[in-house]
């Protein structure tokens, strides 16, 4: 049965009169949430008291949840687990990497990556030592720069400035082929792209869940690793939870089984149980039918735009295979122009120095909200409308 993306939409509260093209910056908030929320804190938390780590499941979440995003990321099943951050799972996957490779000292990486990955990289790098380095080169020139030197190729697969897709498949082939080992992170590609983690060869993904999955400011992000790996990588950040045995209480640390030994300290039981309730709206999506719809709506998008406001200019690939679900548009006004369209109820955002981007989330944006989109946009370029002086005061956060 084909997806039905009007049920999807209906599971969401958002704001009258709103075009919520920033989906993928952070996720708006799925009905059932509220109460699954409620429910967590007053029957579990409230009356449950410490009990609820037993009665209601809480130190099961992790897994149990992890094996729900791995659906969504084409991963085998016990091989995802919830927790921290991204930026700290990037360090986690990134430090067990370069124990497996103890040969080779470079992280490769691209200038494309968000810069919580390069900074976290280049931190781990100097808390090694021993002539370990991060190396960063363009995004088109990744595939020539993987030769024998490369320890781990760090690559976020979706690119969160321009929606330039990588290649996993490829690109992993290619590192493995040098005797490296690849690191993908799925911030903008889990719940927007269909990335296969277990097909495409990747030895460890990372994801966070407040973009497309809609688990709320500061939800917990995931790791996984390869089934080959997951008994072997040693955990650079050996907390207690990921212990083989975190009641016994020993004074010494042994990795735990499988999976369980990326988890860190205690997990986030109220964000978990908000993640929980938003990953029911993906019960019953069709991952392809997803990819299909997202690149239906940035196909239309990127059409409306060009058609009528020749002034942008589109740095997302016209090429479906090295597409995200974002489209971004650069001006050097770009800024003001994002303020008078989210003034006029079309939410994207905006990326220094001059990039407008909108995010494509199918759950919820249909091809009526792109046409509605296009035509305020191309109504503030005809305009001027952005031509003002409060629409380029700049906000702290963009
Ligand atoms: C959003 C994003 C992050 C954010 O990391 P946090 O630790 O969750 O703040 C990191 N990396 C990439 C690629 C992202 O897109």
């Amino acid at each position: 049965m084909p997806t039905d993306f009007a049920r999807t939409r209906a599971q969401f509260d958002l704001p009258q009169d709103v075009i919520y093209l920033d989906g993928n910056s952070l996720g708006p908030l799925p009905r059932a949430v509220a109460a699954r929320v409620q429910q967590a804190v007053t029957d579990e938390w409230g009356q449950m008291l410490i009990t609820g780590w037993n009665k209601a499941g809480w130190m099961a979440l992790p897994t149990r949840i992890g094996d729900r995003i791995a659906r969504l990321i084409g991963a085998e099943p016990g091989h995802v687990v919830m927790g921290d951050t991204l930026s700290i799972k990037v360090y986690q996957a990134l430090a067990s990497c370069l124990e497996m490779r103890p040969g080779k000292r470079v992280i490769l990486s691209d200038t494309g990556n968000f810069p919580s990955d390069l900074y976290m990289a280049e931190g781990l790098c100097r808390t090694l030592g021993q002539g370990y380095t991060l190396k960063t080169v363009a995004p088109e020139e990744v595939e020539n720069a993987i030769d024998d030197s490369v320890a781990v190729l760090m690559l976020t697969e979706v690119d969160y400035r321009t929606g330039r897709r990588h290649d996993m498949p490829a690109l992993t082939a290619k590192a493995h082929a040098v005797g490296a080992l690849a690191v993908w992170d799925l911030a903008h590609s889990a719940g927007a792209t269909d990335v296969q983690v277990g097909q495409g060869g990747a030895d460890f993904a990372v994801g966070c869940t407040y973009k497309y999955l809609n688990s709320g400011p500061g939800g917990p992000a995931f790791i996984y690793v390869a089934p080959r790996h997951v008994d072997v990588a040693r955990p650079a950040l050996s907390g207690w939870l990921g212990h083989e045995a975190p009641f016994a209480f020993d004074l010494d640390y042994r990795p735990g089984h499988g999976i369980e030994r990326m988890r860190v300290g205690t997990p986030p039981v109220l964000q978990l149980a908000a993640l929980d309730a938003a990953l029911d709206v993906w019960d019953g999506v069709s991952i392809a039918d997803l990819r299909a719809r997202s690149l239906e709506l940035t196909d239309a998008f990127i059409a409306g735009v060009e058609a009528r406001c020749p002034s942008l200019t589109l740095s997302t690939p016209r090429d479906h295979g090295r597409r995200g679900s974002q489209v971004s548009f650069r001006h050097p006004e770009g800024y003001a122009i994002m303020q008078a369209l989210i003034a006029r109820g079309v939410i994207g955002d905006f990326r220094a120095p001059d990039t407008m981007r909108f995010g494509f989330t199918p759950l919820f944006i249909g091809l009526d909200d792109v046409q509605r989109a296009v035509d305020i946009l191309a109504d503030i370029m005809a305009t001027d409308a952005w031509d003002r002086p409060e629409f380029k005061i700049r906000s702290a956060i963009t």
